[in-house]
Parts: C-alpha cells; structure tokens; sequence
C-alpha cells in the first residue's frame, strides 16, 4: 500500500505511552544537567517546584523512565483528534520537481488548530487530580493558551491567561478563543502582579515579551495557595507529552510502506513539537543505529541555538524561574516582531539544547520573507495553510527537497505541521502586500543580552 495519500491510523493506535528520551541519552553520552534554583544557585528539588506543578508533572519532569503510561481520561479527550494524519506531499512534489519523497505531519486538527493541546489535556488532567482549582498561564500569539483554556474547560478548572500585550492589541481572535472556552485574559505587562508594574514603572508602552508574561503567571501561582501554573513549552514534561506525535508518525510511514526518512524537520520556540516528533526517531539513531538527520529551524530573529549560547539562564525576564541550562539569547532579550509569534522566546528546551550541542540533532534559521515564500508554494499545492511557525519547518523542507532535485536524490523527509495558519492570516497578507521585513538580531544586542546570565560556576 505504498500509494497512500492520507495515512489515517484508527483510534486504538493512539499511543498508550509517552517517550522519555531521558532514558536514552545517556547512551549517547548525554547529560542534561540539572535546573537550579534562582536564589541559591542549588539543584532544584521538588519541594521547590511544588508550588508551581502538580507532583505528578514534577515527577514526569526528573524521570528518567522510559515509557511513562497515559492516563485513560488524556486518551479519552486525545481520541477527539488523535491519531493525526500524516501525508505524503505528492502535489508538491510535483510542483518542486524533486524526485525526494516528502511526508508530513499535520497537528492542526486539533481543536485548538496546533500541537499544544497534546500537552494542555496532560497538564489539566493531573492538576485536576491533585485537586487544584485554579491555574496560571502566558501565552505569546494565543496559541498555548487557547490550548489550556480548552484543556482547563474540558476538566473544570478555572484558567487565567496572561498574554503578551502586542498579540493581544494586534492579533484578538486568538483573544476571543480563549475567552469562549471560559478563561480570562490579561494583557502583560499587566498592573496584577509585581513583575508585571515593575515593567511598566520603567516602560510604561511594552509591548510585552514571553519572558515578561511568564513571570508574571509564575507570581501569580507562587504567591496564590489555590493556584498552579502551566507551561507549554521547554519543560521535559511538555516535550515527553508531546511525543504522541513522533510515535504515531513511526507507525504510520510503516503503514504507508515509507523508507525509514533520511532527514526529519520541526520548527522550535521552546523545542516541545520538534521534540515531540523527533525523540522517537533520536531513539532510534542512539539505540539502533540508525542514521536520521533531525532539523530543527528557527527564526534569524530569535536564533537560540543557532546564535546564542548554551549556558544556564533563567526561563523568564523578572528571574523568577529555575535557571536551566539551555541555548539562550539572553532572559532580557527583547524579540523582533515577526509573525511566528510561537517561536519569539529566548530559550531552548533543555534536551533540546544538549542534544544540540551534542551534535544529536541539526540547526538552522531562516528569515520570515523566506518562510512565507516556501507557505505559499506549500499552501498552493497541498492546500493546508500553515502557521508562520510551521512555515519555518516547510522552508527547511523545500530547501532540502530543491537540493535532491540538483543531486537526483530521491531521499525521504517527513516534517511536522505543527498548526495551521487561519489565525494568522494578517501575516499573510502582510506578504502578499509585499510589506514583511526581515530581521537579522544585531550581534551587539545579543552580546549584551548575554552579559547578563546569572552567574553559574
Ligand atoms: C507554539 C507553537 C510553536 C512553537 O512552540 P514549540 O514549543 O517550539 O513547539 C510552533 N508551532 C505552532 C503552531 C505553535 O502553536
């Protein structure tokens, strides 16, 4: 059954497990080290987490089991989209006159139209379970926390969101989504929260960042004894829930009678779908050697891996967060305002980083004009409309699929969609106006930005 188009897996192919790669990179010779506490400078322990997580999530986070079983009530809601499909890019094979044979991944069936609800459902879940009521969030473009509020709705609890103020002025239907799923919304820099008028003493027209909204989510849940926090990246808990999507593609490029591929792609933000969807392949390349190239592309103006350093730096800009060590630009970092608003963070997952910096997994970054160029191509023979995101992964793809056409290579390369594009539609037409601009980060800002990492021996 190799000519396959859709390849659609039924609901009892849902994963049973999630996939810790932290079982795994040891045997590449992997460590990832620990997060530590801002103030002390010590290996954080659970304790110091607990006001924060769920312990479940705290456990999930430092384990280091290999298969950790999804509970039956995130199947259950899982089983509303899941499995996801996976396709083979037959028109735009054509169109790119490549003899590579291209799949990809597409997690915009999802009620939230991304991948972020694989890890909201989790979350909500074992907060649910362990009784809170109440929980705290950011979100950048409204993705993650459409998500949770979806996720939070579905296991009633209640869920506030603080999103980054120039998403919230400029981009507010992902604004309005949140608010029809029951959550409450803030712009941040907000006057709730120390943090957030601190900002705002000093900057009374922010337009927000991620770090920013982080910490004042963060404060919020810290100082408030019926309220958790959640997160929906760079966590080794949101990855590990993440890796529903690898898993499935697995199975499914089996069904389809696919070659194991030569190159995987994912976009990273935080790394959590690129994680998602790469980790059971990088299982493969440790523990039976296979050879997968895995590329992870971010944008030339949030380049963390590509251009930052890997250090330990906090999570957020008011240093409120373990500090873990990861690519980072610095936790001030101020982002340009390009379109992929999901991937505008100054960090990097930590087994992202480490594997990264490993060699294990590849990095590039592009430029938005370039992303929107390889959408259109994409979109125009396949029909998905992919997020600015995700577009970074299409590009990478293209790029790859246009060098087997020089070489005569018909390699195979499967990427993940990680959501589609219709609440970005002001960005596309942005492009087709012939209005995006480019932004390379200057050198000198990332070099300041750096100068101020916390101090770790
Ligand atoms: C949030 C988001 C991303 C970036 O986040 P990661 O944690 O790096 O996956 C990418 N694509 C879409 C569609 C998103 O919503």
């Amino acid at each position: 059954m190799s000519d396959l188009t859709k390849i659609v897996l039924s609901e009892q192919d849902i994963p049973t497990h999630w996939y810790n790669l932290n079982a795994d990179l040891p045997a590449a010779g992997v460590e990832v080290p620990p997060p530590l506490h801002p103030a002390t400078l010590q290996p954080v322990g659970p304790e110091d987490l607990a006001p924060l997580f769920p312990m479940a999530l705290i456990e999930q986070e430092v384990s280091t089991e290999r298969y950790i079983e999804i509970p039956d009530e995130v199947r259950d809601i899982y089983r509303l989209w899941r499995p996801s499909p996976l396709y083979r890019a037959r028109r735009w094979e054509k169109a790119l006159d490549t003899p590579a044979k291209i799949y990809y991944k597409y997690e915009g069936v999802s009620p939230a139209g991304s991948h972020k609800p694989n890890t909201a459902v989790a979350q909500a879940y074992y907060n649910k379970e362990a009784g809170v009521k109440r929980i705290t969030t950011e979100t950048g473009a409204g993705q993650w926390g459409s998500a949770l509020a979806l996720a939070a709705q579905f296991f009633g609890i209640e869920c506030k969101v603080y999103m980054v103020r120039i998403s919230y002025d400029q981009k507010p239907y992902r604004r309005v989504m949140i608010q029809t799923w029951g959550a409450s919304v803030v712009a941040s820099p907000s006057n709730e929260t120390n943090a957030g008028r601190q900002i705002l003493a000093k900057h009374p027209d922010s337009s927000g960042s991620l770090g920013i909204a982080i910490s004042e989510a963060v404060e919020e849940a810290a100082t408030r004894e019926d309220t958790k926090y959640s997160l929906g990246s760079v966590l080794n808990h949101v990855l590990l829930h993440q890796t529903v999507i690898g898993q499935e593609v697995i199975k499914q490029l089996e069904v389809a009678g696919a070659d194991w591929p030569d190159i995987g792609i994912g976009c990273v933000g935080g790394g959590s779908n690129f994680g998602g969807f790469a980790f059971p392949f990088l299982r493969e390349n440790i523990v039976n050697g296979k050879k997968m190239r895995l590329i992870a592309v971010e944008p030339a103006a949030t380049p963390s891996i590509t251009r930052g350093v890997y250090a330990y730096d906090y999570g957020d800009t008011a240093a409120l967060t373990p500090i873990i060590k990861m690519h980072t630009l610095g936790h001030d970092f101020m982002p340009a305002p390009i379109h992929a608003g999901g991937l505008r963070y100054h960090g990097m997952a930590a087994q992202i980083s480490a594997a990264a910096q490993a060699g294990l997994i590849e990095a590039r970054n592009v430029q938005q004009r370039a992303i929107f160029d390889a959408a259109l191509s994409f979109t125009r023979a396949e029909g998905i409309l992919p997020a600015p995101e995700a577009a970074h992964a299409v590009q990478a793809t293209m790029q790859e699929a246009l060098a087997c056409r020089e070489s005569g290579e018909s390699k195979t390369i499967v990427f993940n969609m990680s959501g589609h594009g219709h609440f970005d539609l002001s960005a596309y037409d942005a492009y087709l106006r012939g209005d995006l601009v480019d932004y390379e980060y200057p050198e000198e800002a990332i070099r300041e930005s750096l100068t101020h990492l916390p101090k770790v021996d």
